[in-house]
């Protein structure tokens, strides 16, 4: 059974596709949390960090590099952003599929709720 964004990604569902490669996929977040709310999302449907193994080292870097060339290209490289992966229950993970939040465009504070 395909996830959520995995349907997205096939266009079965409606989403905002803002960036695509071989290996991942960004889009813009349903709920956003800032003015900029990307989730940059592995094409391999692996449930959460705490499921990555290592031979997805590569794939998990290249998301982290992704987001650093979308904040550029959104403008909010140099004034900021945060990125996000909420792994499991206590962190509110609701989709079983990685993905990584690129928050951005607003000031932040910490720690986060
Ligand atoms: P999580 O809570 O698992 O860390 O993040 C899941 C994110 O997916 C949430 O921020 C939520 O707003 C977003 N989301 C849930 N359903 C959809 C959807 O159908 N489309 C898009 N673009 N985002 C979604």
């Amino acid at each position: 059974m395909p996830t959520l964004f995995t349907k997205i990604a096939k266009g079965e569902i409606p989403g905002d596709i803002i960036f695509e490669d071989h290996l991942c996929f960004a889009i813009r977040d349903i709920q956003p949390q800032g003015p900029i709310h990307f989730l940059i999302i592995p094409r391999k449907e692996i449930v959460s960090v705490d499921h990555a193994m290592n031979e997805d080292q590569y794939l998990l870097g290249h998301l982290l590099l992704i987001a650093g060339q979308l904040a550029r290209e959104h403008g909010i490289a140099t004034s900021g952003y945060r990125l996000i992966i909420n792994t499991n229950k206590d962190a509110g993970q609701t989709v079983p599929h990685i993905h990584v939040h690129l928050i951005g465009g607003r000031q932040m504070s910490w720690p986060p709720g």
